[in-house]
């Protein structure tokens, strides 16, 4: 078998990057180990007989470009809104984030500080289109962030980019809640637990470029039915676009000829070449299992261990309780129950310690 790319995985980054190729007219094939498509867009019944659980994603931001350039509503992808995107529960208030109401969001936060609010809508005005088309865009180096603004300002968000996630959040916020309502989401979303950089540092995993993202509101949604419907609906749209994709078909090496990837080999024994290779597999999985450490990715991987260390984060984000925990009784507000996230962290320390733990 020949094709123009092959594409190892499909989880979301995989099916996404070969509908594009699919869509530019290139012959592409997905192999996928697993019996169905989705990777960690994995929605089960665990519990009871109809009631599907997303064990892994759940919520789908709107920034991502491809959800722009693919509907894939025609093929069979429905989403609902939630009314509440985040809630953060403190002893004695909360503080609930609502999805694409940036009114309401802003008098939520000016509660804790009007002048953390004005600072957020002051850098939506400055710097969200800016920041929304380099995000997506192929990483620039320090230096050289802030096309296209006035010198004064690109300098300036050239700066706030690059500082350390928390220096920039002690720097834009005064509210200690404001400044935990950043850092929980910072480590919701790179999934960091404090096992990893941030409980041997303190730091955490991101920069300013991250805050950002986090303050400039983007909007969630859930996928009916479940994450996994979506990439059901993905391989859909790549049968349109003319794309295989074969589950139940584990890449087992990929072949290196002359420094370059020229096809895989499957478990099954059969090979097939490829003009491109492309894994979606985990970055050590592919280095050391797949390509091998005799072409000395072994090293690249000794001289950033974090690589590794993100992927092992990962994985025990997805830790199954096997008894019930201890619970206390909290006065819940009424429109809780619909957020997408929940954090009840007190105080910048606290979700260190309870993690170093
Ligand atoms: C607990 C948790 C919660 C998350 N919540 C959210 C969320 O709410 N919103 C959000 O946007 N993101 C969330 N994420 C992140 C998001 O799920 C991932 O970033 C995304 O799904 C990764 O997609 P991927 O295609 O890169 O990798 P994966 O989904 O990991 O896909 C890799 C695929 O490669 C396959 N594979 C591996 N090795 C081989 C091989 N040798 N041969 C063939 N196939 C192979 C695997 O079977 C798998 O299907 C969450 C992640 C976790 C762990």
């Amino acid at each position: 078998m020949n094709c123009d790319v092959l594409v190892i995985g499909s989880g979301h980054n995989g099916l996404a990057l070969a509908a594009y190729c699919a869509r530019l007219g290139l012959d592409v094939t997905v192999v996928e180990a697993a019996p169905k498509v989705g990777g960690l867009l994995s929605t089960e019944e665990v519990t009871l007989p109809g009631f599907r659980h997303n064990l892994h994603a759940v919520t789908l931001g709107s920034y991502a470009p491809f959800y722009r350039d693919f509907d894939l509503r025609p093929f069979g992808v429905r989403y609902v809104r939630p009314p509440v995107e985040y809630v953060m529960l403190l002893p004695d208030r909360h503080l609930t984030l609502r999805c694409g109401d940036p009114a309401a969001n802003y008098r939520a936060i000016a509660a804790f500080s009007r002048r953390d609010a004005d600072t957020i809508a002051d850098l939506h005005r400055r710097f969200h289109t800016t920041w929304l088309r380099e995000y997506y865009a192929p990483p620039l180096p320090a230096g050289q962030r802030g096309q296209g603004l006035p010198p004064a300002e690109q300098r300036e968000f050239d700066r706030l980019c690059a500082l350390p996630f928390r220096t920039a959040v002690d720097e834009m916020f005064e509210s200690e809640e404001v400044r935990l309502l950043f850092c929980l989401k910072a480590m919701e979303l790179t999934g960091d637990t404090g096992i990893g950089a941030r409980a041997a540092t303190g730091e955490y995993p991101a920069t300013g470029d991250f805050l950002f993202r986090l303050a400039f509101d983007e909007e969630y949604h859930i996928v009916i039915g479940g994450t996994n419907e979506l990439a059901q609906g993905i391989a859909r749209l790549l049968a349109h676009l003319g794309a295989k994709v074969l589950t139940g078909t584990p890449v087992e090496r990929i072949v290196v000829a002359s420094g370059r990837a020229t096809g895989v080999r499957l478990a099954n024994g059969e090979t097939v070449e490829a003009r491109a290779v492309v894994s979606a597999a985990n970055f050590a999985n592919t280095m050391l299992d797949l390509v091998g450490a005799e072409h000395d990715f072994q090293r690249a991987i000794e001289l950033n261990p974090d690589l590794v260390d993100a992927y092992l984060v990962r994985g025990l984000a997805s830790l199954a309780y096997s008894r019930a925990l201890k619970t206390k009784k909290a006065d819940w507000p009424a429109n809780c129950s619909k957020s997408c996230m929940w954090h009840i962290w007190r105080n910048l320390d606290e979700p260190i310690r309870r993690d170093r733990v």
